[in-house]
């Protein structure tokens, strides 16, 4: 499922909601928006990716798409569309909240070339939704991602971890729920706190404590081992890296680090490592071998090499190493062991 994606944020636009983490114009970095400038950057992003631009997607990201003024979302499908029809993207995907679906959207949305509905999710718990002013249940999200997938559409999941009153049960659920209504994808965003939120009034006020870093790394990473089970990939975790992240309006607490997919990524490594091993009977002493797929390595080793001092310490292997086969491919890996 990897693609580029032609991005155009469609900052709080269409968006009458106040979800207590959510400071939309701090994470995009766009304070405002013109269909101009948003083909202007479609315009720019597609020169920049040259021929891979025919594979990308235009993806309306930032807001809730399907709930902006009608007539712009008809005017920026249609200016999309212009890219798509000259070959320029391969098509559209979007962002939206599930009660922004219904099926007169489905309907609009089948005359372009829309690909792929992202939906924001982040819980299926009611409780979760409701301390963060979610503004719709989980009824209705389980009801639209089944809609987008009956009218033809990939679906795409967006969860969060970490939300008030949100425990990792909570978050396995939740994705299980997004896997079982036949989701296509899915991202996780591990829950950061943003300086004039609610969110951080919050915090402030001790009713809400922040993840750290170490617990979103540990819960995230049973999430995509469950993600890996169920065969779903997960397309992104954490948010991207961007300037206005930082400073005064950034963000204050919470789960950020700007490794933190490369951090759940080799935990859970280290998590299905663990399984496998620990079939493996005694191995005091042994050697390890473990290959991983092309570009997998880094994420397999953790950083300062975490995952080979925890094996090695875990199963007193007298050696370990991690290596390259091109044989692999996704998470696929093989243990050789020797005396
Ligand atoms: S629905 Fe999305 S854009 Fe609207 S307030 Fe919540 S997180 Fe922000």
């Amino acid at each position: 499922m990897k693609h580029a994606n032609i991005p155009v944020f469609v900052p709080h636009l269409g968006c009458p909601n106040d979800c207590v983490f959510c400071n939309q114009r701090k994470i995009t970095g766009h304070d405002s928006f013109s269909i101009e400038d948003a083909k202007r950057s479609i315009e720019e992003t597609v020169a920049s990716l040259g021929e891979a631009s025919r594979d990308a997607e235009i993806a309306f990201f930032g807001g809730s798409f399907t709930g902006i003024d009608r007539t712009l979302m008809t005017d920026l499908l249609d200016m999309a569309k212009d890219f798509c029809d000259r070959g320029s993207a391969s098509g559209i995907r979007m962002s939206t909240r599930p009660d922004y679906i219904d099926d007169e959207i489905l309907s609009i949305l089948s005359n372009y070339p829309v690909k792929t509905i992202e939906l924001g999710i982040q819980s299926l718990s009611d409780k979760v939704l409701i301390a963060s002013k979610r503004g719709h249940t989980s009824s209705d999200s389980i009801r639209a991602m089944k809609a987008v997938k009956s009218a033809g559409f990939e679906l795409i999941g967006q969860m969060m971890v970490g939300l008030p009153f949100s425990e990792l049960d909570d978050e396995i659920k939740t994705l299980i729920g997004i896997c079982d209504a036949g989701a296509d994808g899915l991202r996780i965003y591990p829950t950061a706190v943003f300086a004039c939120t609610e969110l951080h009034e919050m915090m402030m006020r001790s009713v809400y404590s922040p993840l750290s870093v170490e617990e979103a790394v540990a819960r995230t990473s049973e999430l995509l081992c469950i993600a890996h089970d169920r065969n779903i990939p997960v397309i992104r975790v954490g948010l991207c890296e961007t300037d206005s992240l930082h400073g005064e309006n950034g963000i204050v607490a919470g789960a950020f680090h700007p490794a933190l997919g490369e951090m759940c990524m080799s935990e859970f490594f280290l998590k299905l490592f663990y399984r496998e091993l620990d079939k493996s009977g005694s191995l005091d002493g042994k050697k390890a071998i473990l290959r991983v797929a092309k570009n997998m390595v880094s994420k397999a080793v953790g950083q300062k090499k975490v995952n080979i001092n925890k094996l090695k310490d875990k199963y007193s292997l007298s050696e370990i190493k991690i290596i390259e086969d091109s044989s692999l491919s996704g998470y696929e890996f093989h243990f050789d062991i020797c005396s």
